[in-house]
């Protein structure tokens, strides 16, 4: 059941830590419709995601999908990652993904496509990584942090 999988993911977390050694960017999303905030940070090694964290507070679709998030794209290389988070954020608008197989668990979120007020909980996640790749690639040198 799709409902399992999301409260799986909000009681045990994966990948929860505010602090990641050798973070490469770090970013801060935020949802005011919902309250939810959450920090999150990358390391890459090779153009591949090595290892990414988030931290906050938030609903639990929010902390949900962004455990789900993590899971599903941790050690794929950015471009596939961005690509993911395209694939996600089309599902979530209730459009049909060609990689629905590769969002893993991000798949019990469809549901949540129903209901609009929720659909910036289910993305905060996986818009978070993008920026966060984006930030490490120099899109906004601001947010950057180098070797904390
Ligand atoms: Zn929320």
């Amino acid at each position: 059941m799709y409902q399992d999988i999301i409260l799986d993911h909000y009681r045990k977390p994966h990948n929860r830590a505010g602090e990641l050694e050798g973070t490469d960017a770090k970013v801060h999303h935020s949802n005011p419709l919902c309250g939810d905030e959450m920090d999150l940070r990358i390391r890459v090694v090779d153009d591949h995601l090595d290892a990414v964290v988030f931290d906050g507070d938030g609903c639990s679709i929010s902390q949900a999908s962004a455990s789900a998030m993590t899971q599903a794209v941790t050690g794929r290389e950015l471009d596939d990652v961005l690509d993911l988070s395209e694939n996600f954020r089309m599902m979530m608008h209730g459009d049909d993904p060609e990689r629905l197989d590769d969002l893993e668990d991000g798949i019990a979120f469809q549901g949540v496509a129903k209901f609009p007020v929720r659909v910036k909980c289910a993305l905060l996640g996986w818009m978070a990584v993008k920026d966060a790749i984006e930030t490490y690639r120099g899109g906004d040198a601001a947010h950057a942090v180098t070797h904390e």
